[in-house]
């Protein structure tokens, strides 16, 4: 078995992407595209999560995106921990379904050495097994306008599955070890002969672990894992949007039986600003300038997030509801002004004597092309 074919088998290509396994190639290109936009690292400059977010990506792609290698992927995955495994008995010709991926005899060794991780580590040793991964947990998190603008490091305190104080997550009462699985005698696995093959398949007594907790930890029961608050320092970056899952890689609930913990996912609001909104990666804001100014020009001052005014020039004849951009002036992106010529509600005498000297010296009527 080739490395890139151990690495299918160790590897959910689907949830990477997060399409179901039965996703035609149309949804699978889409969702890479969007997600490729958005891990980008011309995007996330100096965002080492998103870099490698991008790169696991693009390596599901290269495999899930492409329909020869998506269907050997896929029978690969048959033959994983899902489905029974296998290996030949006497150097026996491969099973079928092996055959057509020509996988020898030491490969399928090897295949299932990784799977209990028993390799040259000691075979048959109690906790050799693979365990289960932890639970994904979610958490909401609400944003200040700017702190979602900025980026921000924070410290989400949640109550959740967490590893139990108690016993270290070990699941024995202190003092106590667990002894070995007298049902598998510590191989977490069982042997069944079927012919030229024999099945091997989790011990059902252990859970594969090879080894069971005589005496529990009264904590947590045996199980490792208690429900408690906790800390999580959490880093936002910079430009996250109502909506956005920011992932934390194992941060989640612990695993159990030696598996790796399970990822968090923060749940992103952020709060509305009173001048600024955003679209895309630009912000937003409406500037209130006077009919004077929209008609003879003039420089305004505009607020920018970090709370210092920019001028920008409105040149004259400017109509209500144009937009300047000022480049790299909005947080990630830039700031888009668009400007609102106010009618006023109330004159005073002088301001009505000017009003009224402009309606006499206009002669022309701005509706003159509709023919009336
Ligand atoms: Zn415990
Ligand atoms: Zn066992």
């Amino acid at each position: 078995m080739t490395e890139y074919e151990k690495e299918w088998f160790e590897k959910d290509y689907y949830a990477i992407l997060g399409v179901t396994e039965s996703a035609s190639s149309k949804e699978v290109k889409s969702r890479y595209r969007k997600l490729a936009r958005e891990l980008h690292p011309d995007s996330n400059p100096g965002d080492a999560r998103a870099e490698e977010r991008f790169k696991e990506v693009s390596a599901a792609y290269d495999v899930i995106g492409d329909d020869d290698k998506r269907a050997k992927y896929d029978e690969v995955r048959k033959m994983g921990p899902i489905g029974p495994m296998f290996r030949g008995a006497g150097g026996g010709a491969p099973g079928p379904g092996a055959g057509q991926f020509n996988v020898g005899m030491d490969d399928i060794g090897d295949l299932l050495g990784g799977l209990f991780n028993r390799g040259g580590r000691g075979r048959g040793q109690p906790g050799a097994a693979r365990g289960q991964r932890g639970s994904d947990i979610a958490v909401d998190l609400s944003l200040q306008f700017d702190d979602a603008v900025n980026g921000l490091e924070t410290t989400i305190t949640l109550t959740s599955e967490a590893t139990c104080a108690g016993c270290d997550g070990m699941g024995s009462a202190p003092g106590t070890a667990p002894s070995k699985c007298e049902s598998c005698d510590g191989r977490g696995i069982h042997d069944e002969n079927q012919g030229l093959f024999s099945f091997s398949r989790p011990c059902q007594s252990c859970g594969g672990r090879g080894s069971v907790i005589t005496s529990p930890c009264t904590n947590c029961r045996g199980s490792g894992v208690e429900v408690r608050p906790r800390e999580v320092k959490v880093r936002i970056p910079a430009g996250v949007k109502t909506g956005q899952k920011v992932r934390l890689k194992q941060r989640g609930g612990p695993g159990h039986g030696g598996g790796p913990p399970g990822d968090l996912f923060v749940h992103v609001t952020v709060e509305p600003h009173e001048m600024f909104g955003r679209s895309g990666s630009d912000l937003t804001v409406e500037v209130p300038i006077t009919f004077a100014e929209a008609t003879l020009g003039a420089k305004v001052k505009v607020p920018t997030l970090n709370g210092e005014a920019v001028k920008i020039r409105i040149p004259p004849g400017t109509v209500s509801g144009k937009t300047f951009r000022l480049k790299g002036r909005g947080g990630t992106g830039d700031l888009l002004v668009t400007v609102a010529v106010v009618v006023p509600q109330e004159l005073s005498r002088e301001q009505r004597q000017a009003v009224e000297a402009f309606a006499k010296a206009t002669t022309e009527s701005p509706r003159a092309h509709l023919g009336l």
